[in-house]
């Protein structure tokens, strides 16, 4: 079983007191070496109804505190991240199998979103009024906080995504109930512990790890709660819309994607091979925003793909402790999904693997699939049109600026995109016309909270980060009364 120190890893955390779970018995299994690490008693839905009523209770006067005392709560929180951060880093290796480069970059993502929410609302309260004259009236508009949210996250990056809904909400001045995926809820509940030692008050913020249809439906079909915020796959973020429209929820998806990375011949190829492998091979391609797609110029295609090819090949792939540079899928099921869809596709005309194709050769335990590169010569192949959510590359290529525009676009998901060219007029031109959220130019995507997230087409709903993700946690008031 997991040393956690002092963190609380096997229960829930319901109106600032740790209780045991009713629901399902789950065990939380090493990706790595297939071991459970830890097992739990999940929420049930009873569960989850006493964290609504503990956050519907605590909303009131959480509410009406103002952002300076908010804030102040959510420094704290981040310097109790910065605190046991060695022990959240090993939490994610343990749980999720990322190598420790990537398990460091976790963590100081969420002491960064903490601390930028804390700076934000710190000097410009977020109550934000305007006052506007109106023919003779005056007019104020107000922000104020959503009420009860309700924060479902994925496995992929735990902790980080919880952290971006997490910090705006309690910035906003919104209680809320975090629902874990079950899949990884270790480094969650280690935060869970973090946040009930800074000391918020009783019901503000709790934690129900269980399982998406009991507990995540619970929260989103439930009338106390004002504001689901999702991250997960396409398929539950439609159900969750259907779901909500119920009580006319506001809801925020962030879901999907087949992201396009697009290497002109101008590039420098040396930094565009860097920027084709971290694109996708960054926490073995489980990323809703990997450049899953590359599109290389026909010009260059061949000596490109033969030199690509040679840096796949040389990734290590492993356990965190033996120093790889890529880890496992997160769990078997997830594996076994990846294997599925790429076994399939490969069997369709139009796809032919270059390198990999399946699990890593002669790993008999953990979850590791190699990293793969495809060639795709027909662009409604499934595997150019579907997300795999694996360390799966494929590519195509383009004869003209026109052409790689149009590939790229051809997409029902439009979530980030990567331009690797030497002309600046280029760049723009091509970004301007990318139907994406987050396009990086000759740069890795380095997310920040002063940035935005999210995308177009079927990849979101709403924005986070940056005032968008706070602005998705409020209401916009607008008062008129005689000057
Ligand atoms: P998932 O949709 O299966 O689960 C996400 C979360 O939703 C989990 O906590 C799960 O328990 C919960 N859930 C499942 N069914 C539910 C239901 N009926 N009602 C309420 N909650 C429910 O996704 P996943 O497998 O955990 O994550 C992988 C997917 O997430 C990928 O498709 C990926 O693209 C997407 N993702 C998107 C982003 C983004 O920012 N756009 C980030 C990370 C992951």
């Amino acid at each position: 079983m997991i040393a956690g120190g002092d963190f609380m890893m096997n229960k829930l955390y319901i109106n600032g007191h740790w209780v045991e779970g009713t629901g399902d018995t789950w065990d939380v299994v090493c990706p790595v070496t297939e071991e459970v690490i830890q097992r739990l008693v999940l929420g049930s839905a009873a569960d989850m109804d006493d964290a609504i009523e503990a956050a519907s209770s605590a909303f009131m006067k959480w509410s009406r505190t103002s952002p300076a005392h908010r804030a102040e709560y959510l420094q704290r929180i981040a310097l109790g991240v910065q605190e046991n951060k060695g022990l959240l880093i090993d939490l994610q290796m343990r749980n999720s199998g990322k190598p420790f480069a990537e398990a460091e970059i976790d963590v100081d993502a969420v002491i960064d979103t903490f601390s930028y929410y804390a700076e934000l609302i710190a000097k410009e309260p977020q109550s934000h009024e305007e006052s506007i004259n109106v023919i003779g009236f005056r007019g104020e508009v107000t922000r104020e906080p959503i009420g009860v949210a309700g924060l479902i996250s994925p496995w992929n990056f735990p902790m980080v995504t919880t952290s971006w809904k997490l910090a705006p909400a309690l910035a906003a001045g919104c209680t809320v109930v975090v629902k874990p995926s079950e899949y990884t809820p270790l480094a969650e509940m280690a935060l869970a512990s973090i946040i009930d030692k800074a000391g918020l008050p009783p019901g503000v913020v709790n934690f129900v790890p269980g399982l998406g249809h009991i507990v995540g439906s619970k929260l989103v079909e439930d009338s106390r709660v004002s504001k689901v915020s999702f991250t997960g796959s396409g398929a539950v973020g439609k159900s969750i819309m259907k779901q909500a429209a119920e009580t006319v929820k506001n809801v925020s998806l962030e879901l999907g994607g087949k992201s396009p990375i697009l290497v002109f011949a101008d590039a420098d190829i040396d930094e565009a091979i860097e920027l084709v492998v971290a694109g996708i091979f960054y926490n073995a391609g489980q990323i809703c925003s990997a450049t899953s797609r590359l599109l290389v110029d026909e010009n260059i295609a061949a000596d490109f793909i033969e030199r690509l090819s040679d840096r796949v090949t040389v990734i290590s792939v492993g356990a965190p402790s033996e120093d790889a540079q890529m880890g496992p899928l997160v769990s078997k099921t997830h594996f076994q999904r990846v294997v599925d869809s790429v076994e399939r596709g490969l069997a369709l005309p139009g796809a032919v693997a270059r390198i990999g194709g399946g699990a890593v050769a002669g790993s008999s335990r953990g979850f590791f699939f190699a990293p793969t590169v495809i060639e795709i010569l027909d662009s409604t192949h499934e595997l150019w049109q579907e997300e795999i959510f694996g360390p799966v590359l494929c590519y195509m290529t383009f004869a003209s600026e026109a052409e790689a525009i149009a590939l790229a676009n051809d997409s029902k998901y439009g979530l980030a995109a990567t331009v690797v060219t030497g002309c600046a007029n280029r760049a723009r031109r091509v970004s301007r016309n990318l139907e994406a959220g987050f396009v990086t130019i000759n740069a890795p995507q380095i997310v920040s909270p002063r940035l935005s997230w999210g995308g177009y087409k079927e990849s979101s709903l709403g924005r986070e980060l940056g005032r968008f993700g706070l602005s998705s946690f409020q209401e916009v008031k607008s008062i008129l009364s005689p000057i």
